[in-house]
């Protein structure tokens, strides 16, 4: 039995994990002190990963945090001027919201359906200083393409754009330049253990930073990205998760070449899911489906004896989240996940529930 795992987070992890874990022991940087050359010497390998690896604009700056959930929070605190609105049809960005609202109560939001998109016209929010965008929604295998992030920056100009993109980021290209925060935790596309995350800030997001000042907590925007700056880090850092990061963006290929296997592995698990039944794409419109996040609708107790049968051949689906928990589940396109790993998880489907 080969058992594979396809949760969509915390996901299946490099294969290499292990001998990246060991040379962190060898290399004595699980004990490294965070203001030492040795851990300026890391975040240097690591930000030139980034750049090069994940095609980051140079004029972009790079800090990190523990989660995608203390990036909701970062942005509250530090980027916030007046209020946010936020644009969102699933879990994940409506906890954005929820959170937001807890520290600025005045922000309001729009949800749209999961075939719609997002239509830059019907987007009011006059009064926002950002718009808060789930790039890649996690609890329901959508995502915003590029083109509409690129239509809703032309249409408020004057706005923040803020991005989560916690199961597209290191998966997929994504178009930086289109706005002025981005972030993703790691267990999902990076293929890491979770407990780091990721934030890639455009000029203008710094300079809101700066004319808001937010200097009052230990993650105040400005106070952790001096630290970085500095080749330092703002509090005692998970350094070999830094590290694990660094590695596996060494040995991945360019984000384009990523980008096209998971194209091709979407279209092959279009070609699979096509021949089940009683199991449907819960999206639709192949232009909102998620490349690494596949949900798929059927019987709860279609899904729930799918689920238990995959098990027993050490195959993990992903359950449904949110709304969607108990019709749908989830299948991970992450690209630390393996072919034959695929090969092995789409015959037990077919044989089991191919027409
Ligand atoms: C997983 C996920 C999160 C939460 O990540 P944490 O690291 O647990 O905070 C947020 N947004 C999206 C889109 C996710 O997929």
């Amino acid at each position: 039995m080969i058992g594979a795992n396809f949760y969509p987070g915390p996901s299946r992890v490099v294969s290499k994990l292990p001998e990246y874990y060991s040379d962190a022991c060898n290399e004595g940087i699980v004990s490294i002190n965070h203001r030492s050359d040795g851990f300026a010497k890391l975040m240097h390998s690591l930000k030139t990963q980034l750049y090069s690896k994940l095609e980051i604009p140079t004029d972009h700056e790079v800090i990190f945090a523990s989660s995608a959930t203390e990036c909701w929070e970062i942005i509250a605190q530090s980027l916030i001027i007046g209020s946010s609105h936020h644009i969102y049809n699933g879990s994940f960005g409506e906890k954005w919201y929820s959170y937001t609202k807890k520290i600025i109560p005045k922000s309001t939001s729009t949800s749209f359906g999961l075939n719609e998109g997002i239509n830059a016209q019907e987007i009011h929010a006059k009064d926002a200083a950002i718009l808060c965008i789930t790039q890649n929604e996690t609890s329901n295998g959508t995502h915003v393409p590029m083109q509409e992030l690129r239509a809703l920056r032309a249409a408020f100009p004057d706005k923040l754009l803020a991005v989560d993109a916690t199961s597209s980021m290191a998966g997929v290209v994504l178009d930086f330049s289109l706005a002025d925060v981005w972030y993703a935790s790691v267990q999902k596309c990076f293929g890491m253990p979770a407990g780091l995350a990721i934030m890639v800030l455009s000029p203008r997001a710094v300079e809101i930073a700066k004319a808001i000042g937010d200097d009052k907590y230990y993650n105040s925007l400005l106070f952790v990205l001096d630290n970085y700056r500095a080749a330092q880090a703002p509090y005692t850092p998970n350094v070999v998760s830094l590290y694990l990061m660094m590695r596996i963006l060494k040995d991945r290929l360019s984000i384009g070449e990523v980008d096209r296997m998971i194209q091709q592995r979407h279209a092959e698990w279009q070609a699979v899911i096509s021949k089940l039944k009683g199991l449907n794409n819960l999206v639709q419109h192949a232009q909102y489906q998620s490349p690494t996040v596949i949900a798929l609708e059927g019987l709860p107790e279609t899904i729930q004896t799918l689920k238990s049968e995959a098990l027993a051949y050490g195959i993990v689906l992903g359950n449904g989240y949110g709304d969607w928990k108990h019709n749908t589940l989830r299948i991970a396109n992450f690209p630390a996940i393996e072919q034959r790993e695929i090969n092995y998880c789409q015959d037990f489907l077919l044989k089991k529930y191919g027409r």
